[in-house]
């Protein structure tokens, strides 16, 4: 435990070495500029899939959203709290990103919690959240069922109207990427093709 503090503490050091010192620094420019991604991500929150160090971006490349599974919900206007689709309405309202990349990934525990656990509460919040995902092959495996949960998260993108009205005046681009964690690969999802081929 001791050590892990260590590390991140070395890494906090690093990283100000690298982006934060001096008149010309990344951090000051960003900070005298404003942020201006053009990329979104909707990742998960496993530790393995950070998308900033799988693409090594820089600080202001990317903006991201991540959560159990990285699940986009359908767009529902109602009073409960709505972490996720703030988020994208921050990024493509107001930021106004390009690219909307869905980041999928293997051995998500998110989406086992789903396989494992489809109708119990034993947990507090996770498997309601999973349970928005409703794999169209109930015998699929998990990474199977990850992809097939992008395709849903693709779907439920188009409920929301601002998404829908960018992607058809071609101001936004919908990408669904699975990343294999053994192999560090990432499989980008041909529309045209409906496979995952891998990203070049
Ligand atoms: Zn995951």
């Amino acid at each position: 435990m001791e050590n892990s503090l260590k590390n991140i503490l070395n890494g906090y050091h690093h990283f100000r070495e690298k982006y934060a010192k001096g008149d010309l620094s990344v951090m000051r420019y960003l900070s005298r500029y404003g942020q201006n991604p053009q990329i979104m991500v909707v990742a998960c929150c496993d530790s393995r899939v950070d998308p900033a160090l799988i693409l090594q971006c820089d600080p202001g490349d990317l903006f991201v959203v991540r959560n159990v599974a990285n699940i986009v919900p359908p767009y529902e206007r109602d009073e409960a709290h709505h972490g996720t689709s703030a988020a994208l309405e921050f990024g493509i309202c107001f930021l106004k990103v390009n690219h909307l990349i869905l980041l999928g990934h293997s051995q998500c525990g998110g989406i086992q919690a789903l396989m494992d656990n489809r109708s119990i509460g034993q947990n507090d919040f996770i498997s309601n959240w999973v349970n928005l995902i409703h794999p169209s092959d109930k015998g699929c495996n998990a990474d199977d069922c990850a992809k097939q949960a992008l395709q849903q998260s693709y779907r439920n993108c188009l409920t929301f109207p601002w998404i829908k009205d960018r992607i058809e005046k071609q101001q936004l681009a919908l990408h669904l990427w699975f990343f294999d964690i053994e192999s560090g690969q990432i499989f980008m999802y041909s529309q045209e093709e409906g496979v995952y081929k891998v990203l070049p």
